[in-house]
């Protein structure tokens, strides 16, 4: 479903992916672990192609994700074709980035509309239904400052959830909220896995990616050191900075 191969990427001089490869098969689900500044984000993006990568390619559905080939060469693809492209993989972000001018609904709705093209009926439809996916269709008219975090990010998954993408990237999408609302988020991804969901999540939840993950990968310093099932990468590593960093985060 998501083929990563090779994928580099750097800053200016730095680089912050040295030759990344990565392979979710469809309707599994992928954790990604590692330190601060040892690329989560940045590979994430580089899957959907918010970063344009230096080398390798990202497949999503046996299809380049931001570039075309022709002569043995990458092109880059126009904006409009980038942007349908990035419709089919949905992000989750730490921080919710709702429209706080806009209800529930209506910020489950807007890509529907704007995006997808949906009439405000089929639009309506769809947008409550992925509400009541995350638990919450009671609350579609309530506008984000009257949710707590865990409702906000929760609106977030719904409207990333009713765009119906191929794969649901999440970048540490529990990381700013308050402990006690952290489970009822990890309840509603847990509940996509089961449905068959692809996913790929950063996440520093290690009983998360215990319980749900099909693969867990331990990026450090812009490489795959260690990857596998959870049983043996969080339970028994083989590679010495994955126990290093186990042994600091547990
Ligand atoms: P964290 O756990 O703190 O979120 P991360 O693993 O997600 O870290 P990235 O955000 O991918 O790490 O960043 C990796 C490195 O790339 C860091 O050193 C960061 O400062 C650098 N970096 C990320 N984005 C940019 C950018 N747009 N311009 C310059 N440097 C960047
Ligand atoms: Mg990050």
């Amino acid at each position: 479903m998501v083929e990563v191969r090779g994928v580099r990427k750097s800053f200016g001089a730095v680089p912050v992916l040295r030759g990344v490869d990565l392979a979710v098969g469809g309707g599994t689900v992928t954790c990604v672990i590692g330190p601060s500044g040892s690329g989560k984000s940045t590979l994430l993006r580089c899957i959907n192609h918010l970063e344009k990568i230096d080398a390798g390619r990202v497949e999503v559905d046996g299809a380049l994700v931001g570039y075309r080939e022709s002569g043995g060469k990458l092109h880059e693809l126009p904006d409009r074709v980038i942007s349908r492209q990035r419709a089919e993989i949905g992000m989750v972000f730490q921080g919710f980035h709702l429209f706080g001018h806009m209800t529930a609904l209506r910020n489950v709705m807007e890509a529907l509309r704007g995006v997808r093209r949906l009439s405000k009926k089929d639009a309506e439809r769809r947008a409550l239904a992925a509400l009541r996916e995350v638990g919450l269709e009671e609350h579609a008219e309530s506008y984000p400052r009257r949710l707590s975090g865990g409702q906000q990010q929760r609106v977030a998954i719904a409207r990333a959830l009713a765009m119906e993408p191929k794969v649901l990237l999440f970048d540490e999408p529990t990381s700013a909220l308050d402990p006690q609302l952290v489970g009822e988020v990890l309840a509603v991804m847990k509940d996509l896995a089961r449905g068959g969901l692809t996913m790929v999540v950063v996440t520093h939840e290690i009983g998360f990616a215990r319980e749900v993950a099909d693969t867990v990968v331990f990026l450090d310093d812009g490489r795959v050191v260690e990857s596998g099932p959870p049983a043996e990468v969080l339970l028994a590593p083989r590679e010495p900075r994955t126990q290093e960093f186990l042994t600091r985060v547990l």
